[in-house]
């Protein structure tokens, strides 16, 4: 039922509201179920248009999803609550203009599904404000958009349609995107909403030894909801298969620091980029473990040439 919400003022609707609900008293008498809801219906329609007239006055006989826009940009890294987002928007399908926002404008909006998914694989600090976020709820990460977002999404619905597993999915369309942040909502839709991408993405990493890194497993830098491949390339594969937990404990202790030249992780840029590998000091194969005094944080430069040099 698309029935348009009309300009006016909050108090017009306030008030109409009210007398509206005091002439449903003798219609809450009626025998006739259908006639009490029938009188029901007018109230609905302007508690929707006081709702609507919310937003800012310039933004009246504006569409929902400007509404929409308008209120999540007055509250940029704060939890929203999918019902605040139906009452200013004025329409049941709010979720898609959501959608929109996020694929055709490009907003970073995170949704608590994704975060939800995001921190059952690890990859969110428990410390993190946005831990516990419910389904219905989100959160726009920056005011502007990004302009690359949308160009994206075209590269991203290519991947989504094309048939192979999740995780190359995923892979691919990372590998298109080194060194560019990309968000979980772009991988989720990536692997066409299925709820293992993030148990997929967090494997190329830790099984596949892909420098995938997130805020949490690599980056401090990196906002929440964002993944960066900051490399093509495939750490040896002697290197590969290290917890997550112990990976962190382990650039933590370096200080996110190559242990031989020093290079640290925030010098990390398109033009010369280099990653972070962690080394074993006694080699996996010959019984070094995946703990954290058996292995030392080198840049992948070093990391070359530590096993290059090793080599009789
Ligand atoms: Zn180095
Ligand atoms: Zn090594």
């Amino acid at each position: 039922m698309a029935r348009r919400s009309k300009s006016g003022d909050p108090e017009e609707y306030r008030k109409q509201l009210i007398a509206l609900l005091v002439a449903f008293e003798t219609h809450l008498k009626d025998d006739d179920l259908r006639q009490k809801v029938r009188h029901l219906v007018p109230s609905y329609h302007i508690l929707r248009d006081l709702g609507c007239s919310l937003i800012d006055i310039a933004l009246n006989n504006s569409s929902a999803r400007q509404r929409l826009l308008s209120y999540l940009q007055s509250y940029p890294c704060q939890i929203i609550d999918g019902d605040e987002l139906m009452a200013v928007s004025g329409i049941q399908d709010w979720p898609r203009r959501l959608r929109e926002i996020r694929k055709d404008l490009g907003f970073k909006l995170l949704s608590g599904v994704t975060v939800k998914e995001m921190e059952d694989q690890g990859e969110l600090d428990p410390q993190s404000p946005f831990i516990g976020m419910k389904p219905e709820q989100y959160v726009l990460m920056e005011i502007e958009p990004d302009r690359e977002a949308a160009y994206r999404y075209n590269l991203a619905k290519e991947i989504r349609q094309s048939n192979q597993s999740v995780q190359n999915k995923i892979l691919a369309y990372l590998r298109q995107n080194v060194g560019r942040k990309v968000s979980g909502e772009e991988l989720r839709y990536v692997s066409r909403d299925k709820t293992e991408w993030a148990r997929r993405t967090r494997e190329l990493r830790t099984e596949q030894g892909w420098p995938v890194v997130t805020r949490y497993s690599g980056a401090p830098k990196l906002e929440v909801g964002t993944y960066l491949l900051e490399m093509d390339r495939q750490s040896p594969v002697h290197d590969r298969r290290i917890p997550d937990p112990v990976r962190r404990a382990v650039l933590r202790r370096d200080k996110y620091e190559c242990q031989d030249c020093h290079w640290h992780i925030e010098e990390w840029n398109k033009a010369d980029p280099r990653i972070l590998e962690l080394h074993h000091i006694q080699h996996h194969v010959d019984g070094g473990r995946n703990t954290a005094n058996n292995l030392l944080t080198l840049c992948n430069v070093c990391h070359d040439s530590r096993h290059r040099d090793s080599k009789p």
